[in-house]
């Protein structure tokens, strides 16, 4: 127990933390691009915010929770997702009182009770972005883009997008009726979630990954066929957008969001990798989330993108992030004097922009050696104790193997010259 990390939680070794800050520094590189602006959230908030935020009909909020009391008292849940604490913040400080859109980004844990299983864990890592204050298709648009581009920018191609419009309350309303209609029948033949479903969110029925449902699902009303005069021009504009920036997708009517302050364009990035296809990334307007959890009416659109996920992605794609070169220098030392002043040395080249490390557990030489090439210093410096007295080093390229003797007292220049510092 002591030293196993607790079910569904995944260490990030020093050997892999540089593919973590590859996709985190690429997100933050595009979200400046963009200009959206990060948020950090708490890691816990009241329950409530995640029951309201999140919709107590979801699977998240009742089975997936870290849920508990606090010594005060108070019903806490450590961060289910990301977007119900985002327009939490968006309102609790205000930002609606400055210039809109607010458009902001997140890079968070999260934390829901379920099976594990690849690229899912019960604390995983989600990007995620929202904007605030703009009912304009072209945000949806550009919030999609945001998504190609990173997917671009790490070179998967087996990635479709899918949008489609589920609406507006004021359109939702009349398809729900059509779609009750039509499914009355044939409540009997329909498993038990769907039945549940029946009255709050018909419209998720269409998401039932059941097959025997699907086959009743068949030719089942679909929301973008009765889209109200607002959401079709709103739909078509988003997709007017997308192809204005050669963005290639496909209208998939089944794409449905369970609760009410949904609105208008869902989207999901599919992967097509290894035969199984697999939602990596969805989002989408959520126009009536804002003044759902207590805040002035905001319309609104993001998406939130699992690390674990797009890492495994990666993987399954073949693409390999590039991995860290060793230090600049490797600095090798022959006796007690050149060991500290080795070590006066390593201060001062770190504090020069190269960087620099050197033998800690007493090895010979030869070990010495053996290691700097083990970490892949891309130089090796022997200082031994008569070579301080003569104020030459031996510099190594650890590439060519070629040497030459360099004055200790000019080593910062000299390597700040080669490296091209
Ligand atoms: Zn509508
Ligand atoms: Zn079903």
């Amino acid at each position: 127990m002591l030293t196993k990390a607790p079910r569904g939680t995944k260490d990030v070794v020093p050997s892999d933390s540089y593919k973590w800050q590859h996709v985190e520094e690429l997100f933050r590189e595009v979200c400046e691009k963009f200009g959206y602006k990060e948020i950090r959230t708490p890691g816990f908030e009241h329950t409530e915010l995640f029951e309201r935020g999140v919709g107590e009909t979801t699977d998240v909020v009742q089975k997936e929770m870290y849920t508990f009391e606090d010594r005060g008292g108070r019903s806490i849940t450590l961060k289910a997702e990301g977007t119900a604490p985002a327009a939490r913040l968006f309102i609790e400080n205000k930002l609606y009182a400055e210039a809109q859109p607010t458009k902001i980004f997140y890079i968070t844990p999260v934390y829901r009770y379920e099976r594990p299983q690849k690229g899912r864990l019960r604390e995983h890592h989600q990007f995620g972005i929202e904007v605030y204050g703009s009912e304009s298709p072209a945000i949806d648009a550009e919030v999609i883009s945001i998504v190609s581009t990173i997917y671009n920018k790490l070179g998967v191609k087996d990635i479709e997008l899918h949008i489609n419009s589920i609406g507006c309350p004021q359109c939702r309303k009349e398809y729900n009726k059509i779609l009750k209609e039509y499914l009355s029948d044939k409540l009997d033949k329909l498993c038990k979630t769907c039945n549940s479903r029946y009255e709050k969110n018909p419209m998720r029925i269409l998401d039932c990954k059941n097959e025997s449902c699907q086959a009743e699902l068949e030719d089942a009303p679909l929301m973008v066929d009765y889209l109200c005069d607002d959401c079709k021009v709103h739909f078509e504009s988003v997709k007017e957008y997308l192809n204005e920036l050669g963005i290639d997708f496909v209208v998939d009517p089944k794409i449905v969001r369970g609760l009410d302050y949904y609105t208008k364009t869902a989207f999901e990035f599919i992967s097509k990798e290894i035969g199984a296809k697999s939602t990596v990334c969805g989002g989408g307007r959520y126009d009536g989330l804002i003044e759902e959890i207590g805040g002035p009416k905001t319309p609104a659109v993001g998406f939130g993108m699992g690390i674990e996920r797009l890492l495994l992605t990666l993987e399954n794609n073949g693409i390999e992030i590039e991995e860290p070169t060793g230090p600049d220098v490797f600095v090798v030392t022959i006796g007690e004097r050149a060991e500290k002043e080795a070590f006066k040395l390593l201060y001062k080249l770190r504090n020069n922009n190269i960087s620099a490390d050197k033998d800690y557990l007493d090895r010979s030489i030869k070990a010495q050696f053996k290691y700097s090439n083990k970490i892949n210093a891309t130089y090796t410096i022997v200082i031994g104790d008569d070579e301080i007295e003569k104020d030459v080093v031996t510099l190594k390229n650890m590439k060519t193997g070629e040497q030459e003797e360099i004055k200790l007292s000019n080593i910062v220049e000299i390597l700040k010259n080669k490296l091209g510092r």
